[in-house]
């Protein structure tokens, strides 16, 4: 398993940060803490988000886009000198740094952004009707009942009737 990373807006004073995922992380403005990995996620795939409680999670590459823009452009004011060969490069050279950037696992309620979570095939791609749907609860109400750490779930609030499993 790579090392487990965590990016987090905090739920105390909303600051932006990315920390190695282990227990006792704080958040390095406040100093409010962040719950460590679940036990057993070596092998099994997280099954809610751990910051939040509640959100479902989705995958998408971890692949920022405006370099692989960057890199179209650059290949587009070079095609005139190149036939065109630069354009067809540009795809290539895309298309190999996107199959070789990593997953990055993400809670549609939170956003908190997870990095090298195990089983990461078994999460569901990005769905923008529960994106939707997520933020809709998000903007409405108070925080979420968190999960304690006697496993007891919350009941999560049911916007598509899926969230609250
Ligand atoms: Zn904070
Ligand atoms: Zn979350």
């Amino acid at each position: 398993m790579d090392r487990l990373e965590i990016t987090w807006p905090c739920p105390a004073c909303r600051h932006v940060q990315t920390a190695p995922w282990i227990p006792g992380v704080t958040c390095t403005r406040c100093g409010r803490p962040v719950p460590g990995p679940p036990e057993g996620l070596t092998d099994r795939p997280l099954e809610r988000c751990s910051l939040c409680g509640v959100g479902e999670l989705y995958r998408q590459k971890d692949f920022n886009v405006r370099w692989g823009l960057a890199i179209v452009a650059l290949a587009a004011v070079l095609a005139y000198w190149t036939w065109g060969l630069s354009l067809v490069g540009a795809l290539l050279l895309d298309a190999w740094l996107y199959r070789r950037v990593p997953w990055v696992v993400i809670c549609y309620y939170c956003y908190a952004h997870y990095r090298g979570l195990p089983e990461v095939k078994a999460y569901e791609t990005f769905d923008l009707l529960k994106h939707d749907a997520y933020k809709t609860l998000r903007e409405q109400g108070p925080t979420p009942i968190v999960l304690d750490h006697s496993g007891v779930r919350a009941s999560g609030r049911s916007a598509d009737g899926q969230i609250g499993r």
